[in-house]
């Protein structure tokens, strides 16, 4: 199977250079490499991030995956060119996707986004919470930086306690007042329960030695870090507050020790 345009070389050199500095190249292709009105295919497993892991970093396997389980291809965006990698965790049953721009593999420092699911929020644009700007503040700040991976985790709604459950939350917290998390755990619900080990794993895929995280969640972190991945940095993600989403803002600053320090006007008791 024919490789990408570019990455066989530096590829298959296997890590022709393990001391260069931190440096993403935003690969910009000048042509569309489909036809029109074709189709993207899929390369299954022979992609380029398959071909590094076959190497001296051992197999798929050894990396958390497995043969069938990952997908890439070029994934054209209004930002730019990433490359989509989806992959099915064998753990948690779902599908998740990282987006890769400009060269991951053997790089220190990588800006790195572990994106939790957030339907209402991702998709549909809802103010009750930051998800949505999250994402495409994680976006922007990767195009700026000209590389890096965002991990979007799916089966993650509500932290960890689905779709339906989190809908039935907000009924709690307009109809009640509760926050974010009094609401879940009215329900007898776990405040988070959300595995961070797909997102290593497939950084751990990818060849990723270090990361800079974009996240004020410390947890976030120590959860990475538990899981192999060594983290270099905390990138705080600060979100404008409204009226709209500060009472969740100051929920995730006062009850789940997120780092929220642009909230510092605002008075938690209020909220
Ligand atoms: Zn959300």
């Amino acid at each position: 199977m024919r490789p990408p345009d570019g990455m066989a070389e530096r590829l298959d050199a296997d890590h022709p250079h393990p001391a260069a500095p931190l440096r993403f190249r935003h690969r910009v292709r000048g042509r569309n490499p489909l036809p029109s009105g074709a189709t993207a295919r899929t390369r299954g497993t022979d992609g380029p991030h398959a071909r590094g892991a076959r190497g001296r970093g051992g197999t798929m396997r050894d990396r958390g995956m497995a043969h069938d389980d990952v997908a890439e291809a070029d994934l054209v965006t209004r930002r730019g060119t990433f490359r989509a990698v989806a992959f099915r965790d064998r753990t948690d049953g779902q599908e998740h996707l990282a987006l890769v721009m400009g060269e991951a593999r053997a790089r220190e420092g990588v800006l790195v986004r572990m994106h939790s699911e957030c339907l209402t929020g991702d998709v549909f644009a809802a103010t009750r919470c930051e998800c949505g700007d999250q994402l495409g503040a994680s976006l922007d700040a990767i195009v700026d930086a000209g590389g890096g991976v965002l991990v979007y985790l799916r089966g993650h709604e509500g932290r960890g306690i689905g779709l339906v459950a989190k809908v039935r939350s907000h009924i709690l917290q307009d109809e009640q007042g509760l926050d974010t998390v009094d609401s879940a755990t009215a329900l007898g619900l776990p405040v988070d329960v959300r595995d961070y080990g797909p997102a290593a794993r497939v950084l751990a895929y990818l060849g990723v030695r270090s990361v800079r995280l974009l996240s004020n969640n410390p947890d976030k972190v120590s959860a990475l870090r538990s899981h192999g991945i060594d983290v270099a940095e905390r990138v705080p993600l600060l979100v404008p507050a409204t009226d709209d989403n500060a009472r969740y803002l100051l929920a995730k600053r006062d009850r789940l020790g997120h780092d929220l320090p642009h909230l510092g006007h605002l008075d938690g008791a209020n909220g």
